[in-house]
């Protein structure tokens, strides 16, 4: 029986958090979009991915409610709310009003918010988050095309996307441990607090929220405080020992990257990559008047389907010329379009291996590719696994890879993995 039912706002995350629940050994589905079949075969942790982060508040309630119910069929009665590490929102949400309607749901009056990572640099101190050594608000997240972060008090940006109150269990009493910590947790339920933002610097920090999450009806955060949960569950007897994964068999045939985030780590990824390998940059402005025609045939000319890579990937000037001309929505959406029409033709040219670089981007090339499961694979770097796959009929190796995980060269990393 499922132990724990997530929901995931966007793919890269999905597999972020499907890729670090399987480090355990426990069993873990990842969904893309909700099934429309009731669950069968189900695993110890489900995961449905959907893509979400920057719908319209409604939209994002209403489909997150109706993932939630089917995870309930699969007898699951624990849920995470899964969101970016670097609180990725809009003004109006929907971190907020997504678990303020997952806990009417539950008939649960309290859950925490703990979008750490400390093996990627994420941190929480008083309630402030750090990217690295630098708060959010300075960080390159100051940039992003969809949701610039320019707050970094989790308290600040949550309060406005929720009706009751919020409140915060500092590393001060998470460094107490568990009992501390609960214990904080219930005064300030008792203050009437719903909305609890918990501190963590460390993966030690993780296994003291893990353990108080494990008794609740619903946590959110990010991937990382769900990791140590598959062993606190097997302490608790509600999982089985640890099974080893099915091998399984790396498809044959052409790779390619796609590339639409712009994230810092990505622009670097990018330059590292492009001069080894055929590139094609994606222009919106050029999209806008000719759409994807002209990447089209570059991608069906290049008779290696070795190395390729295609981007959109532009520093925050570019990207603010793009957006003025066209709109921040319109700019984006061209973007993904394109990368999702060129994975579709990549997949007819007989293109198996799929490197795609950012969340919003990963959901465009997931959903063109008529992906509805992944298996796990290996992790590349730390959140980011090879999945296994199929596509119209061909097995396909898919990565999704979230724009600021990853080390420079990820992508020749992932690539040389799979040979
Ligand atoms: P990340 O994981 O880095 O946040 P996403 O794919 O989620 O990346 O978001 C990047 C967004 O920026 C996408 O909507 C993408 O289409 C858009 N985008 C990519 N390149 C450009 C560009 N050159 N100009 C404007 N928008 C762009």
């Amino acid at each position: 029986m499922t132990v724990m039912g997530c929901i995931a706002d966007d793919f890269t995350g999905a597999t972020d958090l499907a890729g670090l629940l399987a480090r355990s050994g426990a069993s873990v589905n990842l969904r893309i979009g909700i099934p429309d079949t009731s669950p069968v075969d189900t695993a110890d942790f489900e995961v449905i991915a959907l893509k979400c982060r920057t719908s319209p508040v409604e939209e994002a309630v209403t489909e997150c409610k109706t993932a939630l119910a089917w995870l309930q069929k699969t007898g699951a009665e624990r849920f995470f709310w899964k969101y970016c590490s670097t609180f990725d929102s809009t003004a109006e949400g929907n971190i907020g009003p997504v678990a303020e309607a997952l806990m009417a749901e539950l008939g649960t009056s309290q859950t925490f918010y703990c979008p750490a990572f400390p093996e990627n640099g994420r941190s929480i101190f008083m309630g402030h988050l750090f990217v690295g050594e630098q708060l959010l608000s300075e960080s390159p997240m100051k940039d992003h095309p969809l949701t610039p972060m320019r707050q970094s008090s989790l308290v600040a940006l949550l309060e406005p996307q929720v009706s009751k109150p919020v409140g915060l269990a500092n590393r001060l009493v998470v460094e107490q441990g568990a009992d501390a910590l609960r214990a904080r947790m219930a005064s300030l339920h008792d203050e009437n607090v719903a909305h609890v933002v918990i501190d963590a610097v460390s993966n030690d920090d993780l296994q003291v929220i893990g353990e108080v999450c494990a008794d609740m009806a619903l946590g959110t955060g990010g991937s990382a405080v769900a990791m140590p949960l598959p062993d606190i569950f097997r302490k608790k007897g509600l999982l089985g020992p640890p099974s080893a994964s099915a091998e399984t068999a790396v498809p044959h045939g052409g790779s390619i990257v796609l590339s639409g985030s712009c994230s810092a780590m990505t622009q670097a990824q990018v330059a590292a990559y492009a001069p080894e390998v055929m590139a094609f940059k994606l222009d919106p402005l050029d999209l806008a008047d000719n759409g994807a025609s002209l990447a089209k045939e570059w991608l069906l000319s290049q008779k290696s389907k070795a190395s390729i890579l295609i981007y959109a990937t532009a520093e925050p000037a570019k990207v603010k010329q793009a957006q003025e001309k066209l709109g921040v929505a319109r700019a984006g959406a061209l973007v993904e379009e394109a990368l999702a029409e060129l994975a579709q033709v990549a997949l007819k040219a007989g293109i198996r291996r799929f490197v795609v670089a950012g969340g919003e981007t990963s959901g465009a090339v997931t959903k063109a590719l008529g992906v509805d499961k992944l298996t796990i694979g290996q992790e590349i770097a730390p959140g980011v696994p090879w999945t296994f796959t199929k596509s119209d009929g061909h097995d396909i190796a898919l990565t999704l890879k979230s724009g600021n995980f990853g080390a420079e060269t990820f992508f020749a990393d992932a690539l040389g993995m799979l040979e």
